[in-house]
């Protein structure tokens, strides 16, 4: 296993640019996106870089460092302009928002839904916002193990929020099994079985977390409610074919709260970002030099 460096999406000014890199100049206010793509294969080529087949699943983070490097490919850059409107901190946004967006736009969720979100980390509950403004009368439920979780997930508007004990399910007539669509965003395999049992008939289990470990699971549910069961692997789109970014333009308007998603930290204080983090208490934590 490549040894991994902290500091993913991350927003930085350029200070030297590689050969034949014409987009981006010294100066320039850049966020980094976190996934490599060629630019090349075939999916690359098709406008997947999600699926690229070279350099899926490798990552460039590093933002910790006083300097880093953020590769571009032709047909595929992962790094975005900083428009002067948003400053450097929403700017790390733009990463997650990307992948986010590809969670909720991943199947047409119709109009008075009964959405489930389960775990409202960053990308639960981005796709929990995303999903708010574009679906009309739609009826959200975000679930979590943590209290803090679930006090942001009221407090940035979803219709309910239900603290989880790990590993049991409250005996509330909110959770039965009958959500039109479930999110595992939770990145917890075991969690997969969960998200199948409280899917309603003939709903959908979108898994938006990259589902760590192994689960011992019937699939009989998926057969009996004729589930539809879909991947969402962010982020994409983090450019359109434009030059233009969904994400982007969205990070411009005022339809989310952004302020209220990030807590940042000053370098010296990374200790309590990190230990924030391991207690599932901020959002996002951002540490600033
Ligand atoms: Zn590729």
């Amino acid at each position: 296993m490549e040894p991994a460096f902290f500091g993913h999406e991350f927003s930085g000014k350029v200070v030297s640019v590689g050969k034949g890199v014409e987009d981006f100049k010294i100066g320039d206010r850049i966020a980094a996106g976190l996934a490599h793509a060629c630019g090349h294969c075939e999916p690359c080529q098709r406008g997947f870089p999600n699926y690229c087949l070279v350099s899926a699943n490798q990552y460039n983070p590093g933002g910790f460092a006083q300097y880093s490097l953020a590769n571009c490919a032709q047909g595929f850059r992962p790094i975005i302009k900083i428009p002067d409107a948003i400053d450097d901190v929403r700017a790390t946004l733009f990463e997650p928002l990307s992948c986010a967006m590809r969670i909720a736009t991943r199947v047409a969720v119709a109009r008075g839904s009964r959405v489930l979100v389960l775990g409202l980390g960053m990308m639960g509950m981005l796709a929990a916002l995303l999903l708010k403004k574009s679906t009309p009368d739609v009826c959200i439920i975000g679930a979590d193990t943590s209290a803090d979780r679930i006090a942001q997930g009221r407090d940035l508007g979803l219709d309910e929020c239900v603290q989880l004990e790990p590993g049991k399910l409250p005996a509330t007539p909110i959770m039965a099994p009958s959500f039109d669509l479930v999110i595992d965003a939770t990145g917890i395999a075991a969690v997969f079985r969960l998200a199948v049992d409280l899917a309603g008939l003939g709903g959908t289990v979108i898994l938006g977390g990259v589902p760590a470990g192994v689960v011992d699971f019937a699939p009989l549910p998926i057969f009996r409610k004729e589930l539809t069961v879909v991947g969402a692997k962010g982020p994409f789109p983090y450019l359109a074919a434009d030059g233009g970014s969904q994400a982007l333009d969205l990070l411009l308007s005022a339809e989310i709260p952004w302020e209220k998603l990030v807590t940042v930290f000053p370098f010296r204080l990374a200790a309590e970002a990190f230990q924030g983090a391991a207690r599932s208490g901020p959002l996002k934590s951002v540490l600033v030099r």
